[in-house]
């Protein structure tokens, strides 16, 4: 920092005028100095950092970021930004600053006392909560005012599936068009962010959705529609398609055929998750018979219809592998008892036993790597989600393995990093206010330890996460984590225990 010593006045005057800031982003610069001395807002420098803003740009040595309140209100050399005696100061010499990241499917925020704060201490600073129920709009709502520290959250509306379900409350369940209109209604009623779509919806409520949003301007997003081409979902306007499911089939020289079969499958009500392992295992032999040239008109639809593929290679290497396979995570810790033995009873539902089941899981598994990477790069969007709440999938951490994942499905770092930051904001239609280090976006920040371009595991290293503007140094993470581990293992039955009301569903 130069060693011109400002005051506040002075110091928020300079930020109105140093080059490319505040009015670049369409904020008058007058008016936000104004307010921002008037209120007493806070201003933060982070100085002397390598920045990895989210953008195609290359890397910033030597660079600050200011931010007042809640806002990025500077970015550029350390050099120029003058010294304030009354500015918070990060140190960022030897680090590497990234925008914050982005969980776009997750599960749980209404565990207040585990999940916020372990998003947080991970640098996820965001998530797309793919379950709309009573306790997490609660949370949501909670979060937004300030009375909990926590992610931004866009919340999923209920999920809405057909007469038959996989799920049980709070699932919506909707057997034809007026029905599903309805459903629809009260998402918006409840200030849902979009509409979730399932399985197992028919195919005129299905329409019936699509037309509701639209009409009203909401988003839908979700699971492949087992009724619907995936594409024909993707042309009604479905945002996303979760877990990889139906990707294997519709890329697939066997498409036409497997597509038939499960035509004729009817939904049982008495045995619901019979059709779910269908499609799963012929999405399985499905893999087995890509084809390029099918691949690349499907490819070329979800791009041409703006529908996104959310992967989730956290939640899915789970359940691809022996279901005792993870039950020594040491992040266990951080998961409540009850939520445990949840996981452990559900999981044998999914996971294979033989040693033949198991090579073929991880052929399978190995397979959507390789599709993910594909869509990649014939230009489809892809998404950084865990479906953490699942069993062995952890809020917050699993989203470094998903970057992990990302990377081995040939993204590489820095578009990986870009998944779960840039392109997350784009796909929310936020562009214009997050996912990137920019003046006049929020002031979503992690700091760390290691170049994240070089190696995408540098960004477990965290010393320093902002969320809002909020500055949470690594004692304050670690002060965190040690909470959240405390709340998580206090025993059942205790005066202060959690009560279990995992709604997330056993099945992604
Ligand atoms: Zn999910």
């Amino acid at each position: 920092m130069l060693r011109v010593e400002a005051n506040r006045r002075d110091f928020l005057r300079w930020l109105t005028t140093a080059g490319a800031g505040l009015a670049a982003a369409g904020i008058a610069p007058a008016v936000f100095a104004r307010e921002a001395v008037a209120a007493g807002t806070e201003v933060v420098v982070v100085t002397g950092a390598t920045v990895v803003d989210g953008t195609d740009g290359p890397a910033r040595p030597d660079s600050a970021v200011v931010l007042v309140g809640d806002r990025i209100a500077w970015v550029g050399p350390s050099a120029e930004v003058p010294r304030c005696g009354s500015a918070r100061v990060v140190d960022g010499r030897g680090r590497f600053l990234v925008p914050g990241l982005w969980d776009m499917h997750a599960h749980g925020i209404d565990y207040e006392d585990t999940s916020p704060p372990l998003f947080l201490a991970n640098g996820v600073t965001g998530i797309r909560e793919m379950q709309g129920y009573d306790e997490n709009r609660v949370t949501r709502d909670r979060i937004a005012r300030g009375e909990l520290l926590g992610p931004r959250v866009v919340l999923a509306s209920a999920i809405i599936d057909g007469p038959v379900s996989l799920l049980g409350p709070p699932v919506t369940k909707v057997a034809n068009a007026e029905e599903a209109r309805a459903a629809v209604r009260t998402a918006i009623a409840q200030r849902s962010d979009f509409v979730k779509v399932y399985f197992y919806l028919p195919k005129d409520a299905f329409a019936a959705i699509a037309d509701e949003c639209r009409r009203h301007g909401l988003p839908f997003a979700g699971h492949w529609p087992y009724r619907l081409r995936p594409l024909d979902a993707a042309r009604a306007g479905q945002r996303s398609f979760e877990h990889s499911f139906g990707l294997p089939i519709a890329t697939s020289s066997r498409r036409d055929e497997f597509l038939a079969r499960l035509d004729a499958q009817p939904f049982d009500p008495k045995a619901p998750r019979d059709f779910f392992n269908l499609a799963r295992e012929l999405d399985r032999q499905a893999a087995l018979a890509y084809d390029p040239a099918t691949a690349a008109r499907h490819f070329a639809g979800l791009k041409t219809h703006g529908s996104w593929l959310s992967p989730t290679f956290a939640v899915n290497r789970v359940i691809s592998r022996p279901a005792d396979a993870f039950a020594h995570d040491p992040r266990n810790k951080y998961v409540p008892r009850e939520i445990l033995d949840l996981w452990t009873g559900w999981l044998p539902l999914f996971t294979p036993v033989t040693p033949e089941q198991i090579a073929q899981q991880e052929v399978y598994f190995e397979a959507q790597l390789r599709l993910a990477g594909e869509a990649h790069r014939a230009g489809v969007g892809i998404l950084g989600g865990t479906d953490c709440q699942n069993p062995y999938v952890f809020p917050g951490f699993s989203l470094h393995d998903e970057l992990d994942f990302l990377v081995e499905a040939g993204l590489g770092p820095r578009r990986a990093l870009q998944a779960v930051t840039r392109d997350a904001a784009a796909f929310l239609g936020r562009a214009g206010t997050a996912g990137t280090i920019t003046p006049g976006k929020v002031a979503d920040l992690v700091l760390l330890d290691a170049d994240p371009l070089a190696d995408i595991r540098a960004v477990r290293r965290i010393d320093t996460v902002v969320t809002a503007g909020r500055v949470l140094g690594r004692a304050t993470l670690d002060k965190m984590l040690a909470d959240a581990e405390a709340a998580a293992n206090r025993p059942a039955g205790a005066a202060n225990a959690r009560s279990v009301r995992l709604p997330v569903h056993g099945c992604c």
